[in-house]
């Protein structure tokens, strides 16, 4: 039987757990209203996640059957891959920002090994060295590549529109974009008096946009066959201005625990972007490649100690700030490559 914990005020959590994931589970959220009571976020798609979700659902005294939406806030498998099973059961609405909608719908069309394809030349423009590249072309020619996780997920019934209350009679809930995480991530702004009289506007749901230990990784908003386009960083950072500004009463995140003093946990992250930003700027004095500067960055431990698909990663997180630098005007490309070089202007 999982651990559910009543958050009054007819919120309750339900930590659905991820198959080999550091995070451990996510907190899925069941809200009642008056219709049936609505879940946001659904976990991830694997038996023993969907089990879990059920037995929590009995544990709340009601049951799939009963539930009347889904609401997502990103497209993420941990958090939208149990979607389709849930509507299928139960005959619940799924609603989606239109930014993920569009993804989950590029995911599906995408034919298999295309993102393999992506990576390869991403990797080249980089400037990975041959011995990074190896593994992955090996891969490509080899038709082996596995099939993405999001590549069945649900496609969505109702759009979320940003800055409305969501139709769920007995309760004021209202959407709102923060784009970072991924383009059409949303928060959940339950605009009722906290069940305990906490001082602050209300609740919220934070998705992976603001987690009390994490620091979300930031997405490139990259799709299959998409090229890669826009400022992610620079979205992410107006983002946590954003819902700093709601100052609610309490967070409820969908990974870690719910926490207060939203605001203090923004200016936490807005000074770790800006000093990631600082010494990004520093390196690029003289110019490098997206993978020298990768390379150059500060760690939780030395480069030569990063295992391989974490170092994709760490490519990603160096993007995303150093398309933030040249969005600012604070680097440019000076040659065009592959690879690209970069420098600080
Ligand atoms: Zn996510
Ligand atoms: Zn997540």
């Amino acid at each position: 039987m999982p651990q559910v914990t009543d958050h009054g005020g007819g919120v309750v959590s339900i930590p659905v757990p991820i198959p080999d994931n550091p995070l451990g589970h996510t907190l899925v959220h069941l809200l009642d209203t008056d219709r049936g009571p609505v879940l946001v976020d659904t976990g991830w798609d694997d038996p023993a996640s969907w089990d879990t979700l059920v037995a929590g659902l009995g544990a709340c005294g009601t049951s799939v059957t009963e539930l009347h939406g889904v609401l997502v806030t990103h497209h993420h498998p941990d958090h939208h891959g149990l979607s389709a099973r849930v509507r299928e059961v139960s005959g619940a609405w799924i609603a989606m920002h239109p930014a993920d909608a569009h993804l989950v719908r590029r995911l599906r069309a995408a034919p298999p090994g295309q993102w393999l394809d992506q990576l390869v030349a991403k990797l080249v423009a980089a400037g990975a060295p041959e011995e990074h590249l190896a593994p992955v072309e090996a891969a490509r020619a080899r038709g082996r590549a596995r099939p993405l996780p999001g590549s069945r997920a649900a496609l969505p019934d109702r759009e979320i529109a940003p800055g409305e209350l969501l139709d769920l009679p007995g309760r004021r809930l209202r959407a709102i974009w923060t784009p970072g995480h991924t383009p059409g991530h949303v928060c959940l702004h339950l605009e009722e008096a906290h069940p305990l009289g906490r001082a602050g506007h209300g609740r919220l749901f934070s998705g992976d946009h603001l987690l009390p230990g994490v620091t979300p990784h930031i997405g490139l908003y990259e799709f299959p066959g998409g090229p890669a386009a826009g400022d992610p960083l620079g979205d992410y950072l107006s983002s946590l201005e954003r819902v700093a500004l709601l100052s609610p009463a309490e967070v409820l995140p969908a990974h870690q625990y719910a926490f207060t003093d939203a605001p203090g946990r923004v200016r936490e992250l807005l000074a770790h972007h800006r000093a990631r930003l600082a010494s990004l700027r520093a390196l690029l004095a003289s110019p490098r490649t997206l993978w020298q500067l990768t390379e150059s960055m500060e760690w939780n431990r030395p480069w030569s100690r990063i295992p391989y698909g974490s170092r994709n990663i760490a490519v990603a997180e160096a993007e995303a700030h150093l398309r933030h630098l040249v969005a600012l005007g604070h680097a440019e490309a000076v040659r065009g490559g592959p690879p690209v070089t970069y420098v600080a202007v």
